[in-house]
């Protein structure tokens, strides 16, 4: 069993805060400032260019690969890090283009992270192959997979609403017309129970900066199946994924295996704080994270809405088609969630009336969703959003 106890004692938050955004940014752990400090005092300072080697700079993107492996039922040697997960995107779905060259169109739904969406739109117009990105809603993406289908680009977990896809009953009928799948789990990672090589998954990504706790702007992963492993032309072909980086050649070949998913020089300053929120998972069992998300999503979802009733649910009620946050609506909910962030409940809202909470066990417990009901239901009955200061909005929600 996980204790709950440890694991928020591996959290900085201060005090006074009910943090519910850790589906967007994840707090930092009690050891990430040591840690990013004995990177720069005692390897960068002391060691300087040696530390490439003696402090295994190079090889910390497989490493921390490796640790990300079993939290989405990933083999060792198939998960790798760097850069951002708009890039792994890029790289993933760029490789099933190729993988699938008699096919034409990328599916994908209307749910889907605009970056992704960009993403695929760019590369269709880049590559100039008759190519073209079909979008559909989230629940005709099933019977929308059909022959001409080369990728089915989906994010599992829906950043506004939480609708989780069936992962394994759509790349289970990918497969069967002949497609590739190309899973984004940025809402998953860290919040539910993932597993690749059971849903049999070709390619997936991922951030680590929501779930995973590793900070702003920390690296990405992704994922390729053994299947493809060996058989991928990697679209950014940069000299770190090459098969012999210091050898300088003047034609690229790609590396082995994962390695050729890297494209360039790691964000080395990142990766302590990467490791060390990955070390609060040491023990912990996502399946009873899963289960405490459920428990205290359900008690959140039954509270507000017994007692705020001018939020509207807009997450499935179901919890197995819900990953970890809970949305409502309200037409305001801009101005409601920034007088909840005045009073220490903080969330975000995604336009245009999306107010979201995540749910993240791993330092969020039953008191703190209580205080958080409570203050939402202060704000509302006593209007306290309506004050000029909550109108404006800020650049970043
Ligand atoms: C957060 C998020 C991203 C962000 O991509 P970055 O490249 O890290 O900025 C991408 N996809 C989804 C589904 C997300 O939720």
């Amino acid at each position: 069993m996980t204790d709950f106890t440890i694991t928020r004692s591996h959290f900085l938050l201060p005090p006074g805060v009910v943090y519910l955004d850790g589906n967007s940014l994840g707090p930092p752990t009690v050891s990430t400032a040591g840690a990013l400090a004995r990177r720069v005092e005692e390897e960068w300072g002391r060691q300087l260019i040696q530390s490439w080697n003696t402090a295994g700079w190079m090889t910390q993107p497989r490493q921390l690969g490796d640790r990300i492996g079993p939290l989405i039922g990933a083999p060792p040697g198939s998960v790798v890090v760097g850069d951002t997960l708009s890039i792994k995107v890029f790289q993933a779905l760029a490789a099933t283009l190729d993988l699938n060259p008699r096919r034409r169109v990328i599916l994908s739904d209307t749910g889907n992270f605009p970056s992704d969406l960009y993403i695929a739109q760019n590369l269709v117009r880049m590559l100039d192959r008759g190519h073209s990105l079909r979008l559909v809603s989230p629940e005709a993406v099933l019977a929308s997979i059909d022959e001409e289908v080369a990728v089915v680009l989906l994010t599992e977990v829906d950043y506004r609403s939480a609708r989780r896809h069936d992962m394994k009953a759509i790349t289970r009928r990918a497969h069967e017309a002949g497609a590739l799948t190309v899973w984004d789990l940025a809402h998953s990672t860290g919040a539910i129970p993932v597993n690749v090589l059971d849903a049999e998954a070709d390619f997936a990504a991922g951030c680590t900066y929501k779930y995973l706790n590793a900070g702003p702007g920390a690296p990405a992963f992704v994922y390729v199946s053994e299947k493809h492993l060996g058989r991928i032309r990697p679209a950014l072909s940069g000299w770190l994924g090459h098969e012999a980086p210091f050898s300088f050649d003047l034609d690229y070949r790609a590396g082995p295996g994962i390695d050729r998913m890297v494209v360039a020089t790691p964000s080395v300053l990142a990766m302590p704080a990467l490791q060390a929120a990955l070390s609060v998972w040491d023990g912990v069992s996502i399946d009873d994270v899963r289960a405490a998300s459920i428990a205290l999503s359900e008690l959140f979802i039954s509270e507000v809405e017994r007692r705020c009733p001018e939020l509207v649910l807009a997450s499935p009620r179901t919890p197995a088609e819900r990953g970890s946050h809970v949305s409502f609506r309200h037409d305001e909910g801009g101005a409601v969630m920034q007088a909840l962030i005045a009073r220490g409940v903080i969330g975000d809202f995604r336009a245009p009336n999306m107010m979201r909470f995540g749910i993240t066990p791993l330092y969020i417990g039953e008191r703190e969703i209580r205080a958080a009901v409570d203050v939402v239901e202060d704000v509302l009955t006593r209007r306290l959003w309506t004050a000029p200061a909550y109108q404006r909005k800020a650049f970043v929600t």
